[in-house]
């Protein structure tokens, strides 16, 4: 039997319904509406289109979205002085570096620039202070991907507590505070990475399986149990035909769409696990379009803590 499809696409729509009366209650309380200061360093091309995305779904709520590039030879310090311009300005609620800087701002510059965004404004959630609440259970703003699976679990009325949750990926801005989210939800929590002995073996054990690794069609159908809900976090662009050809059979509309663009946007669970798993996310359509509108959903957030704090001043 297939599984039953968790339509994240569907949901991001509906949570920007939801948001709708709130922003055009602050915007018309303050004026000006929550404003996101979106830092690009450099040309990577994936997040060219990350950015895009960002911009586009800030524009389309009715969000003020500005972009502030730096060229690729931008040093930490002209990072670090921007993210201060923007920590300072009022027009601005939320701030998002895109990852991953430029490789020649050194090892640690990243994780230097998030913690230098003040947390009042993290709306990606990966500064320490905002980590630190979060492992605490008393989340200020939480990362949106992990944000985006936890709304999505509870509106499908997927049951957690008491449930075995195993993530796959232990990334700052996946893995980790899905596990914590998931914890703080009362599941019991497993968490796998590239060392992990007997995966599969340990996949199935799953009540919920979510992957975020990176890998294309990683989780096949021997990883999940029966009736298990599989959330498809990864996002993998396929250009070899052997490996979609690995991943869809013959006739598939997604092979057609691979024959004749050349490449194909896959996630890290292999389509065939639809017939063994209870519910799953697709690629695309699932938790992409959910970090986007978490994105929105924080900056939101963050504006009307900041407003609320103001008038407390
Ligand atoms: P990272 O590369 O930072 O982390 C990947 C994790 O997967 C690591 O913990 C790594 O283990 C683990 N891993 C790698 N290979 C294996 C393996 N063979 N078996 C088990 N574990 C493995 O990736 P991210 O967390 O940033 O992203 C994961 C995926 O999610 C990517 O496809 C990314 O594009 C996607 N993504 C999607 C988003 C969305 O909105 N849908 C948002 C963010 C990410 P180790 O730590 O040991 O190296």
């Amino acid at each position: 039997m297939a599984a039953r499809v968790l339509d994240g696409r569907a949901l991001a729509a509906r949570l920007r319904e939801e948001m709708a009366p709130r922003l055009a209650a602050f915007t018309q309380r303050h004026g000006r509406p929550p404003g996101l200061g979106i830092v690009l360093a450099g040309n990577d091309p994936a997040s060219e289109v990350y950015v895009r995305n960002k911009l586009k779904a800030a524009g389309e709520a009715a969000f003020r979205a500005d972009l502030e590039r730096l060229p690729a030879t931008a040093s930490l310090a002209d990072i670090l002085a921007l993210v201060e311009r923007l920590n300072g300005s009022d027009a601005h609620d939320g701030i998002l570096v895109q990852s991953p800087l430029p490789k020649a701002m050194g090892a640690g510059a990243q994780q230097r620039v998030f913690d230098a965004i003040v947390p009042d404004k993290d709306v990606d959630g990966f500064g320490a202070e905002s980590v630190g609440l979060l492992v605490q259970n008393r989340p200020k703003l939480v990362a949106c991907t992990p944000t985006g699976v936890m709304e999505l679990l509870v509106r499908e009325k997927i049951p957690i507590a008491g449930r075995h949750a195993v993530v796959v990926g232990r990334s700052d801005i996946v893995g980790k505070p899905m596990a914590l989210l998931l914890l703080h939800r009362d599941a019991t929590v497993t968490i796998c990475h590239s060392k992990t002995p007997n995966l599969p073996e340990i996949c199935r054990q799953a009540d919920i399986l979510v992957a975020a690794v990176g890998r294309a069609g990683l989780v096949t159908s021997d990883f999940v149990k029966r009736g298990a809900t599989v959330i498809d976090v990864g996002m993998n662009t396929v250009t070899d035909p052997a490996v979609a050809a690995a991943l869809f059979p013959d006739g598939h509309p997604r092979l057609e769409l691979f024959r004749k663009k050349g490449s194909v946007l896959v996630g890290d669970v292999h389509p065939g696990v639809a017939d063994v798993a209870g519910a799953m996310t697709p690629v695309p359509g699932g938790v992409g379009p959910l970090t986007i509108a978490m994105l929105l959903m924080n900056t939101l957030r963050a504006a009307e803590a900041r407003a609320a704090s103001h008038a407390r001043a």
